[in-house]
């Protein structure tokens, strides 16, 4: 998608700390960190919303727990937890059109979330 940050970020256009790479996804720092810890997992294939995931994505998303397990082993943070939040669409404050996990952790969060 040419107007897609995520995709100039996976494409390499335009530059991100990436913290995490394998066929299916890229893990980068978030560029405002809400945490000590807060990476964005996101899929290679676009895709702008949850409700658009199709049944052929399902090992795609699968997979991105699997990247959170070993992201969150290396950071230290799987013990103590971390908490991992997916938006979709306004209400939830989605500002970026393109899938993404968000992982936080490395501090003590609360509940319910803003
Ligand atoms: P959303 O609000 O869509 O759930 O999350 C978008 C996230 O992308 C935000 O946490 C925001 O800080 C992050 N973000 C926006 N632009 C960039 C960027 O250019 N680079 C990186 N690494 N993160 C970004
Ligand atoms: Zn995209």
């Amino acid at each position: 998608m040419d107007n897609c940050l995520f995709c100039k970020i996976i494409s390499g256009k335009i530059d991100a700390q990436k913290v995490y790479e394998d066929d299916l996804l890229i893990g980068i720092n978030d560029i405002n960190p809400q945490a000590p810890t807060h990476i964005l997992i996101i899929p290679k294939k676009h895709c702008a919303t949850i409700m658009e995931i199709e049944e052929a994505d399902q090992n795609s998303i699968g997979s991105i727990y699997i990247a959170i397990q070993k992201i969150a082993r290396n950071r230290r943070i799987a013990e103590s937890g971390f908490r991992v939040v997916v938006n979709c669409n306004l209400d939830a404050g989605q500002s970026v059109f393109h899938i993404h996990f968000h992982l936080l952790g490395g501090r003590v969060m609360e509940w319910p979330p803003g």
